[in-house]
């Protein structure tokens, strides 16, 4: 049972960017306001995720980090609708299987918080104000073929930093700080989307950009595309989310990509921040476990709107 859950883990869990993609999802769906990421040795010794989101009850407290245990969904049919990002319960019961780790929280009018060590067991009294703080330490410590594979301390900081920015672009309400050997890496107080996007990807994006705006029957795209004159366009650059989830889709990248060719004429790597908005029941994300694969119904008429709408806010400024 053990080895299954640590081969299930290695689908979910690959680096320490892995489980701050899980845990940041976590504490949006708890409905976070602000989220901190605290780091030691790239993540890899310690990856500390604080919210002060609805918080969990002690009572379950040992029931978060059970394997397919959700307090999500309930039903088939709720995962073909599902609003939440987890949904699979099986983010926190994969780490704990390749980590150690430590579930504070304290549930919107406790009286004060609970621990949970998730090898021992043990329940205890703890302090820390409403919300949750996930605390993974030593990842990998029992499975030192898949240590092995981890990069320098500063490739996974920076794996961990991407998935940050990740959230951070979609979620401009929520603020987000991040630390890395207690130093203050960055900090993103809620502010708008373009805002947001000034400070996680560069100052100038904002004003070498054209916002996208499309409302198509079930379909609403919207977002920021780069000008071809945008100084530090990055093929990094380009941010694709579908119902709030970051995802990478090659039918998006081709219909964006076709976009910038008709009216560009391919001269540059495009840059952009696209939001997908979709009625639920009109894509899959249930595809792959880490949820960043999407399939759609009607994937001609994604790639037709998406590429519409792309080539209308290029196409003005030009104009
Ligand atoms: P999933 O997110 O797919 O439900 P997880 O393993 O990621 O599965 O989490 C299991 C459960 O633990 C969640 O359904 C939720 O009830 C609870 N949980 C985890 N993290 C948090 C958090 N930061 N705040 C509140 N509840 C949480
Ligand atoms: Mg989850």
């Amino acid at each position: 049972d053990e080895l299954i859950s640590q081969i299930a883990a290695g689908e979910v869990v690959e680096r320490p960017a892995s489980v701050v993609r899980e845990l940041v999802d976590n504490a949006l769906d708890a409905g976070a306001g602000q989220i901190q990421l605290k780091l030691l040795a790239g993540g890899v010794r310690s990856l500390v995720v604080e919210d002060d989101g609805c918080g969990i009850p002690d009572s379950e407290l040992p029931l978060a980090i059970k394997r397919h245990a959700t307090s999500k969904i309930r039903s088939l049919d709720e995962l073909e609708a599902v609003a939440t990002m987890g949904f699979r319960g099986e983010a926190l019961a994969a780490v704990s299987s390749v980590a150690e780790l430590a579930l504070v929280s304290r549930f919107d009018g406790a009286p004060h918080a609970w621990r949970l060590d998730a090898r021992s067991g043990e329940l205890s009294p703890a302090a820390r104000s409403r919300g949750t703080s996930v605390e993974v330490r030593e990842l990998f410590f029992n499975t030192p073929a898949r240590r092995k594979f981890l990069k320098s301390e500063g490739t996974e900081l920076g794996h961990c930093l991407e998935a940050l920015r990740r959230h951070a672009l979609a979620r401009p309400d929520v603020g987000f700080t991040v630390w890395h050997e207690g130093k203050l890496v960055d900090q993103w107080r809620a502010s708008s989307l373009a805002q947001r996007v000034a400070e996680v990807l560069n100052e100038d994006f904002v004003s070498q950009s054209r916002e996208v705006m499309a409302e198509v029957g079930p379909l609403r795209i919207h977002g920021r595309v780069g000008l071809p004159e945008a100084a530090r366009s990055r093929a990094d650059m380009q941010y694709v989310y579908v119902n709030g989830r970051y995802v990478r889709d090659k039918l998006i990248a081709h219909a964006i990509r076709s976009a910038f060719d008709d009216v560009l004429h391919g001269q540059r790597q495009p840059s952009y921040v696209l939001f997908i908005d979709i009625t639920p029941e009109l894509v899959d994300v249930n595809v792959h476990p880490t949820k960043i694969e999407v399939r759609f119904r009607d994937g001609r008429e994604i790639h037709q709107q998406v590429r519409r709408a792309v080539v209308a806010a290029l196409a003005l400024s030009r104009t």
